[in-house]
């Protein structure tokens, strides 16, 4: 017998499960079944699939055995099994990149963690919140040696050789004190039934039953085997024999997510493709969102076979969050993930897939508003994603998302944003680049708020990158306030324009500035604010160009700002008409250096700006 060491991750995380994490301790035997049922499915996909195992008896079915007097409790499956390399791997390291996520995520306080727990799941190991000892015999299979490993989840663990009369898994759990509770067999049929009610393959529980015995007048106590499941693949049924129960049951039992879906949405499509799908949406969004290696979310399966649930093919990556199931009837059963990938039946279900989640999602927000704003406060930056790369649909995502405005509390939806346009209004404006209380602070706005006209605060840090690709919203032209050009909206402003009488000052502040400004102009934008800053309509904002190379792009071209200055400020009317002096360079810099700050552009040079400062205040006090 050989003697092995957890991989450290292992022992962390076996470390928290054994002394703190305690608020679920019955999910262990969610995630045993589940990893069972998952065993049973990628066999009988062989056994269909591979000549080589073609010929192997495959009889799916998980066994649970309760003794009572020993405290134990074993489940068994018929699945693909493991050898002692698998054993090793699965069972000794940390593979999944989702258990990594959630080692990231504990925060130390044992509450919060717990529940970290019980959203996550944390596989195999989860075990050990129930278990003194566990004993895994597991024959891999198409191969004739069995192998047992065993550990009692703290060091590490040992494997020998075995005995199995056929291929599969046995896991004997020992229970602990905090497993106690379910040496019951009553209580494992409640959490059986609880989570892994439609888990495809039967499920069995041999326990010892007790039942009253009238003759006898005492209860008496009947070994029995009983299934506990439906075993049935629950998203073929007609919604009608469907209860939210159920829908929620099967929610939590393939997303291991412990809380309640928000909404799912349930099709059957029949015509020229057949196939069926449900779809959910988690309350809470994936701890992996933004991460490169997300889980993915959907299971594929073909005629009810369970056949991948990696494949990231299934729906566009700004729908990662969606969990949920795919059952086709026109797929081939050996479909392989490279032939997925341009799979014509595969490309349809999806694009159709996508309009439907689409639709439902937008019949959410028009008649269960409450719930839509639950679902934007987790979901709305995957969706602005999707207006960046799917084009198809952008249409349907504009009308999804929802955005900050100048006009209202909370968000605003663009169709709300449209029928509060002024009389005349031709474009919607909107203005990004930095925090909220900047945007909402930016002189650029003082035009709009003056003329009443309605701006969207868009202060995500991908709105920059993902508007500027979207110029139109229907027939109405979406417009960035902080750009050069000024859209048809400000004509009346631009009609004044005062550049004529400004151009001695003009020329002033340019020959001052010099190379540090790309042109300084009569403002039509101000209104309070004696100076800003804008960009050209196609170069990247100032914010945008600190964020690229915030992000390491070293050569982000450094177009400069132009300058434009308000005609109708005192300070500027001051600066007309005063002779060159060192009064008015300061004024010229001090002009520049503000609308920079307002924009939360850094100085390049705070200690001058200071200085100039400094002088100023001194002249005035
Ligand atoms: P997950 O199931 O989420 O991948 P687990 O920690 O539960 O993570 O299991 C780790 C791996 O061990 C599984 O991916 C699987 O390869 C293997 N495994 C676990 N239980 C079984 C089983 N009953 N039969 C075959 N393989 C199993």
């Amino acid at each position: 017998m050989s003697k092995r060491e957890f991989q450290t991750e292992v022992s962390q995380l076996l470390q928290l499960i054994i002394h703190s994490l305690y608020s679920h301790p019955e999910i262990f035997l969610r995630e045993l079944v589940s990893n069972s049922s998952d065993a049973l499915d990628k066999l009988r996909h062989l056994t269909l699939t591979e000549d080589a195992y073609k010929a192997l008896p495959f009889e799916p079915r998980i066994d649970l055995e309760l003794d009572e007097e020993k405290q134990t409790l074993t489940i068994a499956d018929t699945g693909i099994g493991m050898n002692e390399e698998d054993l090793v791997s699965n069972l000794g390291t940390i593979a999944r990149s989702g258990t990594k996520t959630f080692l990231a995520q504990l925060s130390g306080d044992e509450k919060r963690d717990s529940n970290l727990i019980g959203q996550f799941g944390v596989g195999f190991y989860s075990v050990f919140m129930v278990a003194s000892s566990v004993e895994v015999t597991s024959r891999k299979a198409g191969e004739e040696k069995a192998w047992r490993w065993t550990s009692d989840g703290s060091t590490g663990f040992e494997i020998e050789p075995a005995e199995r009369a056929v291929a599969g898994t046995t896991v004997l759990i020992h229970f602990n004190e905090e497993g106690k509770q379910y040496a019951n067999g009553w209580r494992l049929q409640e959490v059986v039934k609880k989570y892994s009610n439609h888990i495809a393959f039967p499920i069995f529980l041999t326990y010892d039953k007790s039942e009253w015995n009238e003759a006898e007048k005492k209860s008496i106590k009947t070994r029995v085997t009983e299934q506990v499941n439906a075993a049935s693949a629950l998203w073929r049924r007609p919604k009608s024999e469907l209860t939210d129960e159920d829908y929620k049951e099967l929610y939590k039992s393939i997303s291991g997510d412990w809380e309640d879906p928000l909404f799912w949405f349930h099709t059957k499509a029949e015509g020229s493709l057949e196939y069926t799908t449900l779809f959910y949406i988690p309350s809470k969004a994936p701890l992996d969102l933004y991460q490169a290696e997300y889980k993915v979310g959907i299971k594929l399966y073909v005629k009810r076979v369970f056949i991948m649930d990696d494949a990231k093919e299934l729906l566009p990556q700004y729908l990662r969050f969606v969990r949920g199931i795919i059952d086709s009837e026109d797929l081939p059963l050996n479909v392989s993930r490279e032939i997925l990938q341009q799979n014509r039946v595969l490309t349809s279900i999806r694009t159709a897939s996508v309009k439907k989640i689409l639709s439902e999602l937008k019949n959410v927000a028009a008649n269960e508003p409450e719930k839509y704003l639950k679902f934007i406060a987790e979901f709305n930056r995957p969706l602005k994603e999707g207006l960046y790369g799917d084009f198809a649909n952008r249409e349907t995502l504009l009308d999804l998302v929802r955005f900050k405005s100048t006009k209202v509390e909370g968000l605003t939806s663009l169709a709300d944003v449209k029928s509060r346009m002024k009389e005349g209004q031709k474009s919607i404006y909107y203005i990004t680049g930095g925090a909220e209380s900047l945007l909402r602070t930016s002189p650029l706005l003082e035009i709009y708020k003056k003329k009443e006209i309605e701006v969207l605060i868009l202060d995500d840090d991908i709105d920059e990158i993902v508007f500027s690709g979207v110029d139109k919203y229907g027939e109405i032209d979406l417009k960035a306030v902080n750009k050069a050009a000024t859209g048809e909206d400000l004509k009346d402003e631009a009609e004044k324009d005062q550049t004529e009488a400004l151009k001695p000052l003009l020329e002033k502040l340019k020959a001052t500035l010099g190379d540090r400004v790309k042109d300084v102009r009569a403002s039509v934008r101000l209104a309070d604010s004696p100076s800003c800053i804008v960009s050209d309509e196609e170069e990247p904002s100032m914010q945008m160009q600190q964020m690229l190379r915030a992000m390491g792009q070293e050569n982000v071209p450094a177009p400069k700002p132009t300058l434009e200055i308000n005609p109708d400020h005192e300070i500027v009317k001051k600066l007309l008409v005063r002779h060159d002096d060192a009064v008015s360079e300061d004024a010229a810099w001090l002009l520049l250096d503000q609308a920079l700050l307002m924009e939360g552009v850094p100085l390049q040079d705070p200690a001058t700006f200071v200085q100039r400062l400094n002088r100023m205040m001194n002249l005035s006090i």
